[in-house]
């Protein structure tokens, strides 16, 4: 079975550069992998561990250095990587980066069984390009995987959080699935896989190369425009309320003050 594998750079530093559009600058900027994405290698190496021909490919959306990564993928036990880089592609909204990935899985693995995402990265944190993925794809999806059961190349069982407990859930194939930080030590790489990732050929999808349009892809086919971001700057100030007569009253009071400044 194939699976595809997606997987993000984010900024490994607190100094975060923006761009005019107030998307992240992510050329030069030391980075890491997207830590949920390291529980979503593990997963897809877990399958392949449990189901023979399983061949798992990874995909980056991103800059050219995001290509160490994947190289750092290849050394972990991934089999292929595809880096889905162009100057067009940049300021995606979550809406614009599942068309251009899914657009990618369906040119490099179009008898694609199963597609593994992270839950959420840590610098845009929508978790949506997984759903939206699975949505330019027309295929199930089941967020929130803590564990994987069993996988076959017809179907999937995993235990999902949901707000009210553990779900276990089981899906046709192809489907994809998000993954959450499992309780398991994330994998290491041993020194024959960074000899294999060093040699492996990384090959590089443009927006042409995808038969995308322009209007399709980064900023111009982004529905999302993020107007202003910014640290929060955080305040606590607190009050004590001795108790006495008059005191509910006095909370009472400060309560609606607090709600009317919330208000406005
Ligand atoms: P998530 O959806 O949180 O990522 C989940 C998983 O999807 C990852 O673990 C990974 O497996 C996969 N994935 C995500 N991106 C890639 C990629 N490039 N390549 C491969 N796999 C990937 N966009 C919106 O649509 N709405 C917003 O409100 C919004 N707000 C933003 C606010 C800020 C401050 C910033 C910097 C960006 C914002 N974005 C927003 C843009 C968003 O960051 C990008 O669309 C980004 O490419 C994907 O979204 P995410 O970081 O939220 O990833």
């Amino acid at each position: 079975m194939k699976i595809a594998l997606c997987i993000k750079q984010v900024p490994d530093t607190t100094e975060i550069k923006w761009t005019e559009h107030n998307t992240i600058n992510r050329e030069g900027v030391e980075s890491i992998i997207n830590p949920y994405d390291v529980y979503a290698i593990d997963a897809a190496l877990q399958i392949k561990k449990a189901t023979s021909d399983t061949e798992i490919t990874a995909l980056t959306m991103g800059p050219a250095q995001a290509e160490g990564m994947l190289r750092k993928t290849i050394a972990l036990g991934v089999d292929k990587a595809v880096l889905i880089s162009d100057k067009k592609f940049a300021g995606a909204d979550t809406y614009a980066t599942g068309k251009t990935l899914s657009r990618a899985i369906q040119q490099v693995l179009p008898d694609f069984s199963l597609v593994i995402c992270g839950q959420f990265a840590i610098d845009g944190d929508t978790a949506q390009t997984g759903p939206s993925i699975a949505n330019h794809l027309n295929i199930p999806q089941i967020t929130f995987v803590q564990e994987i059961i069993e996988c076959t190349p017809d179907y999937i069982i995993v235990k999902r959080q949901a707000d009210d407990g553990i779900e276990t859930i089981k899906a046709k194939l192809p489907a994809l699935i998000c993954m959450l930080q499992s309780g398991k030590e994330p994998s290491r790489a041993l020194i024959n896989g960074y000899k294999r990732a060093q040699k492996a050929e990384i090959k590089t999808f443009t927006m042409e190369n995808l038969g995308l349009l322009p209007e399709e892809t980064g900023i111009k086919g982004s529905p999302t425009y993020v107007s202003r971001a910014f640290r929060p700057i955080i305040t606590r100030t607190s009050e004590k309320i001795f108790y006495s007569d008059t005191s509910a009253q006095t909370l009472k009071d400060k309560i609606l003050e607090f709600m009317a400044g919330a208000d406005e």
